[in-house]
């Protein structure tokens, strides 16, 4: 390092306290920041990149792992201000070479998306396709349930487990390693008499997937890790990165924690920040056990512990302190805020759903009349459908939200047939898209499908007849005799040698699509608007194949999450599950429906662990907050529907919210006066035989 350039990253940790700058200045060894939250680990983990680019490392070097696609974004766009930012060092006043060496080249995203990216380079030398489709969680479970109807488990005397069921029950096995008995007595108790025919189904699944040429979210986990094991591939993956950052640890599974080891086997240049009190993901197999061992599977690292809280005031730092104290089990930690003065946090006793509504709407706008807009507020709740009265509420107000978690914008019906035509041209083998695509035909139904997609094959030979030529000379029933030769051209363009510009690709679809569209579902002026949006998102993404990689691997949750410069104009408020609220902040916090049963839920009280995650999960939407919190408790709920007889039932505010921690609040009514495995050593070599071992053993997991 040159320098001037040295003297450039060292300014570049100006204003970090010392322990956050010892760590962004990190050498190579394996470093570890264990702390609360606000204290500031997302940001030193962006100002180490900016350092480790500063100080010579080529950004397309370095891999920064994040839990979401826009945490990644917003994390290099900090770097890139750092970079750029006027430190008084060169001449020009930026870091040298900060242009040059633009951080949108570092490797930034979830595991999931950085997966299928190496997949598309690597998979080929472990016998992958590379031009595999993924399956979301919806189509995984379709997937699952037609190998199910398949084998004719579907009509046994004895209930058999929902497809969503028999998909956590997969998942669960493969993201642990456990067999399927210990998984099913553990997790799954009232499933155990099925195991001989789960263990049937899963291998079908297994075999479905392979033919079609689909991976859905854990083959992704497992083929990298398969990718990285293989002794050929693992090495040319390996060379890529120097540097491997991973931020939000402590909500990794045993897979991913293997993979980072597997990136470094020799424990160099990894970076792993997060909060133990914060893990709020174990039904997801994530492991907590990954951010505790860590110092003990690198005995050589460096554990940094950061203490101050820069986000949130004293008063609502002491609120979180006293709540998370109740765990059963965690690292103390003392956290502390400068922050000294402040509104104390409200515990807001609400009458019923309707006065707490009426409360959160009407605080929000008082908020943004005294200056704060409604971007830097935000709703928490535990689950979706929580909001929905919100919703509505804001609706009829004309309030902008935007919400995350719940259900995607990708998730809705019309824009899955849109992106089914994508799907299917990109990969003619996908007959769950294949299908969607054909049964919105009038007259076609699932057997015909079927065997109009058997005629579907991918063509070796760019110069043949496309993959859908053989269907120009299929008779459609009468029904859909207008559409059928627009389909059939439309999928043969698209799945041939010049498709287009992505956007145009969508607009030609919009325009074979809409009337089919219109006979389906009610409604359709809104729904094609949707798809509309859905063309203008598109124009951000060079092609097809990462359009649909990143659509199905982190979901937008609205149309404005991927948006350019227009739409960030526009203020909104925004509505947030408490998980997808994770490292995030905002002024103001509103927590609704702060009652037991939905914090913690009662899906969620089976065991003592259950119930702390749970409360870890309060916390962590307790300390979303900067300057405002407030905690809303509706005493009566209705039945939903509500009936004209004015049934309810009470609620009992949250057991979180113990006597011990009550007095910390300021208490008020809504309405006032109203009632892995072993670390691959260097030259270990492991044997595995690509993707078809790892499917083999797959199926021996169970
Ligand atoms: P979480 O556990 O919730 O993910 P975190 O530890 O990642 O939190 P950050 O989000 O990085 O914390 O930081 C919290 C807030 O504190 C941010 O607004 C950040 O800009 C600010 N902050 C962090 N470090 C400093 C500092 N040294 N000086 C001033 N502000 C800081
Ligand atoms: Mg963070």
């Amino acid at each position: 390092m040159s320098g001037r350039a040295a003297l450039a990253s060292d300014l570049l940790l100006e204003g970090l306290n010392p322990s956050q700058a010892a760590a962004a200045a990190h050498g190579s060894g394996p470093l570890l920041i264990i702390a609360g939250a606000g204290t500031g680990k997302t940001a030193t983990l962006a100002h180490r990149v900016a350092h480790l680019i500063a100080s010579g490392t080529p950004p397309g070097r370095i891999l920064l792992l994040t839990f979401t696609r826009r945490a990644a974004g917003e994390m290099l766009r900090r770097v890139e201000s750092l970079l750029r930012a006027p430190h008084g060092a060169g001449a020009n006043g930026s870091v040298p070479g900060a242009t040059a060496q633009a951080p949108t080249k570092v490797w930034g995203g979830t595991f999931h998306a950085v997966g299928v990216r190496l997949l598309r380079l690597h998979g080929r030398s472990i016998g992958l396709d590379p031009g595999f489709t993924i399956l979301d969680r919806y189509d995984s479970e379709d997937l699952m349930n037609l190998v199910r109807t398949e084998l004719g488990l579907s009509s046994r005397e004895r209930r058999f487990p929902q497809k969503g069921t028999c998909l956590d029950i997969y998942s669960r096995c493969t993201n642990t390693g456990d067999r399927l008995d210990s998984v099913l007595e553990t997790a799954f108790p009232w499933c155990r008499e099925h195991a001989d025919d789960l263990r049937a189904l899963f291998g079908g699944y297994v075999d479905r997937k392979a033919e079609q040429s689909v991976l859905d979210y854990d083959d992704i986990l497992l083929f990298l890790r398969g990718l990285l094991r293989d002794p050929l591939a693992g090495p040319a993956v390996r060379a890529r990165f120097d540097c491997v950052l991973v931020d939000e640890y402590q909500d990794t599974n045993a897979i991913q924690a293997e993979i980072v080891r597997l990136l470094r086997p020799d424990g160099t240049g990894i970076t792993v920040v997060g909060d133990d009190a914060q893990s709020i993901y174990s039904f997801r197999a994530a492991t907590v056990r990954n951010i505790l061992d860590f110092p003990l599977e690198h005995p050589e690292a460096t554990v940094v512990t950061l203490e101050q809280n820069y986000r949130s005031t004293a008063p609502l730092l002491e609120v979180s302190n006293r709540v998370i104290a109740q765990a059963g089990e965690r690292y103390e930690k003392s956290l502390w805020s400068t922050k000294e003065e402040g509104a104390p946090p409200a515990l807001v006793l609400c009458l019923d759903e309707d006065e707490q509504t009426d409360f959160v709407v009407e605080t929000v706008l008082e908020q943004r009349e005294s200056g704060l807009p409604l971007r830097r507020q935000a709703v928490l709740f535990r689950a979706g459908h929580h909001s929905l009265a919100l919703e509505l509420e804001l609706d009829r107000r004309n309030i902008p939200y935007a919400k995350y978690g719940g259900l995607k914008f990708v998730e809705m019906a019309h824009v899955k047939d849109l992106v089914a035509f994508l799907r299917l041209a990109e990969n003619p083998r996908d007959i769950l898209a294949g299908t969607r695509v054909l049964l919105l035909l009038p007259g076609v139904g699932p057997a015909r499908a079927r065997e109009l997609l058997s005629l579907a094959t991918p063509s070796a030979d760019e110069a043949g007849p496309g993959p859908f030529a053989g269907w120009s000379e299929q008779r459609p029933p009468t029904a859909s005799a207008a559409s059928w030769p627009a389909l059939v051209a439309l999928m043969n363009d698209l799945a041939g040698p010049d498709p287009g510009e992505l956007s145009t690709q969508i607009h030609r679809i919009r325009s074979v699509y809409a009337p089919l569209l219109e006979r389906a579902y009610d409604n359709a002026a809104a729904r094609l608007r949707d798809l509309e949006q859905l063309e203008h998102l598109a124009a951000g993404f060079s092609d097809r194949t990462q359009f649909l990689s990143e659509l199905t691997l982190d979901p937008p949750s609205y149309t404005g999450d991927y948006a350019g410069p227009p739409y960030l104009d526009e203020d909104y408020l925004i509505l947030s599950t408490m998980h997808s609220a994770k490292g995030l902040e905002w002024d103001a916090v509103y927590v609704i429906n702060a009652a037991d049963g939905n914090i913690p839920s009662d899906m969620a009280t089976g065991s003592p662990e259950e119930i702390d995650e749970e409360l870890r999960l309060f916390y962590v939407a307790l300390t979303r907050a900067k300057e405002w919190l407030y905690v809303c408790c509706p005493l009566r709920y209705y039945p939903v529907p509500r009936r004209p007889t004015d049934t309810h039932g009470y609620a009992q505010l949250t057991r979180f919210i113990s006597p011990e921690v009550r007095p910390y609040f300021v208490e008020r009514l809504a309405r006032p006066g109203a009632d892995g495995e072993a670390t691959l050593g260097p030259g270990a070599r492991m044997e595995t035989g690509g993707v078809a071992e790892i499917r083999r053993r797959l199926k021996e997991s169970w």
